[in-house]
């Protein structure tokens, strides 16, 4: 009976919107660059304790998503990102349908978790890779020999590999949009799963006056137990908290300093400046190879200025450090 009501609640859940699918992947695709946002600022503060995290972002983030996928794919079979927005995972093929209750199979939810953590970790890694070789093809660094060729022609595969995938994925989701496919993206239908609403998550007995009474009399430990709305409100707060690093990227994105800060204005030319004109700082003579140093934006005799940062690696008038590379020769006449 209870599985004929499972298979009652399934088959009378709708379908999900093409936009709460896309919205779903989008809040899937953020959390990971939203957290390593969160990763850089903590490695910059404490460089000698987190500078790791950062070296090994991409591992820690894959454990990371290993353990949260997993708890949401046993409870709720569904993603992180899937279950924020109410959807859950239900097999398409009839042989699964009936397994048990709202769970998965297990082979389902083990072939889930690595479509849904390892694939996209072994694809970042991949994108990493063929991106430095494609910089140091545009660099010239790739020369003849048959390992740089091969490298040549990965570039070309990934280029065209990508190409193809994207064009599958668009594919899949205008068959859903049109209601001629059950999923959404193609991974889910090699799994033969879709998408659908899920259903209202049950209630338990205790309610917060309950736990705030147990609490009260000093039983903590018992009411951890006890209540598993704490568990829940747990889990709200990472959801409400992938919500808010989305926040702190937006406003990171506005706030780049290019955007917000003005030019702060040239200082004023000084009185000895002005009365040495068109002159060499250092030899007070008229500039012969006339040369910038860009730090202060003063204009020297090229071997003058030379001599002097090669011997100290400032500039003579504001003690700006530079080095002899940033020289710039002016042409003027
Ligand atoms: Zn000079």
């Amino acid at each position: 009976m209870a599985v004929y009501a499972a298979h009652l609640t399934r088959t009378l859940q709708g379908k999900p919107t093409v936009f709460q699918v896309t919205a779903q992947e989008a809040l899937g695709a953020t959390v990971k660059p939203a957290l390593r946002k969160v990763v850089e600022f903590l490695a910059a503060t404490y460089p000698n304790k987190c500078g790791w995290c950062l070296h090994w972002y991409d591992e820690v983030y894959l454990l990371f998503d290993c353990c949260l996928q997993y708890y949401y794919i046993k409870h709720y079979a569904a993603s992180f990102a899937e279950s924020f927005y109410g959807l859950i995972r239900v097999p398409t093929s009839s042989s699964s349908e009936f397994s048990n209750g709202q769970q998965l199979p297990v082979y389902l939810e083990r072939a889930s978790l690595a479509l849904l953590v390892l694939v996209p970790y072994l694809k970042d890694r991949l994108e990493a890779i063929v991106e430095r070789w494609r910089e140091a093809d545009e660099d010239g660094r790739l020369g003849k020999s048959r390992s740089d060729t091969a490298r040549r022609a990965a570039i070309r595969v990934y280029a065209v590999a990508h190409t193809v995938w994207c064009c599958a994925r668009l594919v899949q989701l205008a068959r859903y949009a049109a209601g001629s496919a059950p999923a959404h993206a193609p991974a889910l239908a090699a799994l033969r799963l879709a998408l659908k609403d899920a259903p209202p998550r049950e209630q338990g007995e205790h309610t917060w006056g309950d736990l705030l009474r147990t609490v009260a009399t000093g039983q903590l430990g018992s009411a951890v137990v006890t209540f598993p709305m704490l568990g829940g409100l747990a889990l709200r707060c990472v959801e409400y908290g992938a919500f808010g690093v989305q926040f702190l990227r937006w406003w990171d994105a506005q706030a780049s300093p290019t955007q917000t800060l003005p030019a702060p204005p040239p200082p004023a030319r000084d009185e000895r400046a002005l009365r040495w004109k068109n002159k060499c700082p250092l030899c007070l003579q008229s500039w012969k190879i006339p040369t910038v140093l860009p730090v202060s934006g003063y204009i020297f005799c090229y071997i003058c200025i030379s001599r002097h940062v090669r011997a100290h690696s400032a500039c003579p008038v504001t003690r700006c450090p530079t080095t002899e590379h940033s020289l710039v020769r002016l042409y003027i006449d």
